[in-house]
C-alpha cells in the first residue's frame, strides 16, 4: 500500500481521537466523541493492517480473538463498582504490550546481526530509535509491575493498607538510579548490536519491574484510584514512546493523548482531594491515609438522631426543595434506579429536585454522573460542588445517600484531620440533612463524621436502595 495513503489514514485517525476526547468532556457529547474515537480507532488498525511490514495475519488474528474474547468475558462480569481495579489491568497490560513491542526491535536487531552481519540495515538501531526503546521498557515495566499492585490491593488480593520499610525513599532512589545508569548502557550499547551485552538489556527490564512494585506498596489500597490514573498517563507515555520506536505516527498521537489526559485527570483528582502530584509520585500521602485510618477510630461525638423512611416522608413532603448528594454508597447499593423514582416522585409533587455532585464522590471521577445518565436522570439536575454550594442554606432538605467524605464538616472546620483543606458540599448548611447509610461506619478516608451527631441531621440507616424505594413509597402514600 502506498505510504502516502497509510500517512493520509493515520492522521484521519488522528484528528478523529482528537475530535473524540474533546466530545468526552462533556456528557450531551460524550457518545458522539466516543462513537469518533472508536471509529479512529478502527482507521488506523485497518490502515496498519493493510501495511506491507505486516508478517503474520494468522498471529494477529490469534490475538484479535484471544483479546476480544478476554476483553468481553472481563466487562461482562466486572462490578461497577470493581471499575478502577479493572482499568489498574488494562493500564497494566498496555504498559506491558509497549514494553513487548519495543524489546522485540533490540532482539530484532540482534538477530538480524547474527544472520546477516553487523553492517545489515536491520542490525542497526539509529536516531532516536534506541532512547524511546529504552524510555518504552522502562515506563511500560513500571506500569505493568505497578498497575499489577494497585489491582491486587483494590480487589484485596494483598492488604490494602501502605507498607512502608525504613529507608524506603533512600532504596526507591537506588533503583531509580540504577535504571537510569542501565538505561544510558542500553542507548550506548546498541550503537554496535554486534558487542551488545543483552543481559544490561534484561537488568533494565528487571530493574523497571521491581520499581514498579516498590513505587505502589507504600501507598494505601484506598488512596489507589489517584495512583490508577498516574499509571493510565504513564501508559500512554510508553505507548508514545513506541510509536518512535515504530515511526508510527498514529500511536506517537494516541500515546501523547493517552498520557497528557491521564496527567490531567490526576491533577483533577488531586485538587479535589486537596493532595499534591508530589505527594501522589513520592507515595507520602500513603501514610497520610494511614494516620486517617488511625483516628478514624469511631470517636464519640454525641448522639445520633435516627428516623425511618416513613417519619422522613413527612418532612420531605412538606419541603419545597430537596437536594440529592450521591456517594460511593449508591453506587455499593445499585441505588440510581430508586433514585431516579424518587425525585420523580417528590418532582410531581412539585418539589424542586437537584442532585449535587463532587468532584471525587465514588470511586473514579465521574462515578456518579455515569451511574445518574444510566438511570436517565437528566443531566441539567447535576449541579458542580462550586455551583450548587451556595444553594444549600435555602434547601428544606439534604438528602446523603451513601457519602460521607465528601460531606465531612472536618474539612472545612478541623485543622487537624486528615482530610482538612478537602472542598466539600456544605450539607450541614440545609435546613433538614437526611443521611441514608448502613450504619456508623467511615468512609474511604476512614475518619468519624461530625455532621451525623448535628441536630438538624437525621439518619436512616439501612442499604441505600431499599431505604430509598421505602421512602419513594411512603412519599407516595402521604
Ligand atoms: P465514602 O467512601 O466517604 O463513604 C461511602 C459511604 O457509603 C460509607 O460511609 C458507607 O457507610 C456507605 N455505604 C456503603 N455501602 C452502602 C449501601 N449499600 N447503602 C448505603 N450506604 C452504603 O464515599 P464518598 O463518595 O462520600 O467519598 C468518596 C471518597 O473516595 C473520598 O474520600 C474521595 O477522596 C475518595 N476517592 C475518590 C475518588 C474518585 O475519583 N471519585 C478517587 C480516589 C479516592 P456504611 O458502611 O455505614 O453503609
Amino acid at each position: 500500500m502506498n505510504p502516502t495513503i497509510i500517512q493520509s489514514a493515520y492522521l484521519v485517525a488522528a484528528v478523529l481521537f482528537i475530535l473524540g476526547l474533546r466530545n468526552l468532556s462533556s456528557a450531551k457529547t460524550a457518545v458522539t466523541g466516543n462513537l469518533q474515537a472508536a471509529v479512529g480507532m478502527l482507521v488506523a488498525i485497518v490502515a496498519t493492517l493493510v501495511d506491507s511490514s505486516v508478517i503474520s495475519y494468522e498471529v494477529i488474528l490469534a490475538g484479535i480473538l484471544v483479546g476480544s474474547l478476554a476483553g468481553a468475558v472481563l466487562a461482562l462480569r466486572i462490578e461497577m463498582t470493581a471499575m478502577p481495579q479493572m482499568v489498574a489491568l488494562l493500564n497494566g497490560f498496555g504498559g506491558a504490550a509497549s514494553a513487548l513491542v519495543a524489546s522485540a526491535e533490540i532482539f530484532g536487531a540482534r538477530h538480524a546481526v547474527e544472520i546477516h552481519g553487523a553492517t545489515h540495515e536491520a542490525a542497526t538501531l539509529e536516531g532516536i530509535v534506541p532512547v524511546a526503546i529504552v524510555l518504552s521498557v522502562l515506563i511500560g515495566s513500571i506500569t505493568l509491575t505497578g498497575s499489577l499492585v494497585a489491582f491486587a490491593k483494590l480487589q484485596e488480593l494483598i492488604g490494602g493498607a501502605a507498607i512502608t520499610y525504613p529507608g524506603q525513599q533512600f532504596v526507591n532512589g537506588i533503583l531509580g538510579l540504577g535504571m537510569v545508569g542501565l538505561g544510558a548502557l542500553v542507548v550506548m550499547g546498541t550503537g554496535s548490536m554486534e558487542s551488545f551485552d543483552i543481559n544490561v538489556f534484561y537488568g533494565l527490564i528487571a530493574i523497571s519491574l521491581v520499581l514498579g512494585v516498590v513505587l505502589v506498596i507504600p501507598i494505601g489500597g484506598a488512596d489507589m484510584p489517584v495512583v490508577i490514573s498516574l499509571l493510565n498517563s504513564f501508559s500512554g507515555i510508553a505507548a508514545c514512546a513506541t510509536g518512535f520506536v515504530l515511526d508510527n505516527s498514529t500511536l506517537v498521537v494516541s500515546g501523547s493523548l493517552v498520557g497528557a489526559s491521564g496527567l490531567i485527570l490526576t491533577q483533577i483528582m488531586c485538587v479535589a482531594m486537596n493532595r499534591s502530584i508530589g505527594n501522589v509520585i513520592f507515595g507520602a500521602f500513603g501514610a497520610a491515609a494511614q494516620k486517617g485510618e488511625a483516628s478514624g477510630e469511631a470517636q464519640d461525638q454525641g448522639n445520633v438522631i435516627s428516623y425511618t423512611a416513613e417519619d422522613a416522608a413527612v418532612i420531605f413532603s412538606n419541603a419545597q426543595s430537596v437536594i440529592v448528594v450521591p456517594g460511593y454508597g449508591m453506587a455499593v447499593a445499585q441505588a440510581q434506579h430508586a433514585v431516579r423514582d424518587l425525585t420523580d416522585t417528590l418532582t410531581e409533587q412539585g418539589i424542586d429536585v437537584k442532585f449535587a455532585i463532587h468532584p471525587v464522590a465514588g470511586r473514579m471521577p465521574g462515578h456518579m454522573n455515569v451511574l445518574l445518565a444510566e438511570a436517565d436522570v437528566p443531566y441539567d439536575k447535576l449541579i458542580e460542588m462550586d455551583e450548587i454550594n451556595p444553594l444549600f442554606p435555602e434547601t428544606d432538605v439534604a438528602l446523603v445517600l451513601g457519602a460521607n467524605d465528601v460531606v465531612n464538616p472536618s474539612a472545612r472546620d478541623e485543622k487537624g484531620s486528615p482530610i482538612y483543606g478537602m472542598p466539600i458540599l456544605n450539607v450541614d448548611s440545609a435546613k433538614h440533612v437526611f443521611v441514608i447509610k448502613r450504619s456508623m461506619n467511615p468512609g474511604f478516608a476512614g475518619i468519624q463524621n461530625p455532621l451525623f451527631f448535628k441536630d438538624n441531621t437525621m439518619m436512616i440507616f439501612g442499604d441505600a436502595k431499599k431505604v430509598v424505594m421505602s421512602l419513594a413509597e411512603a412519599v407516595r402514600k402521604y
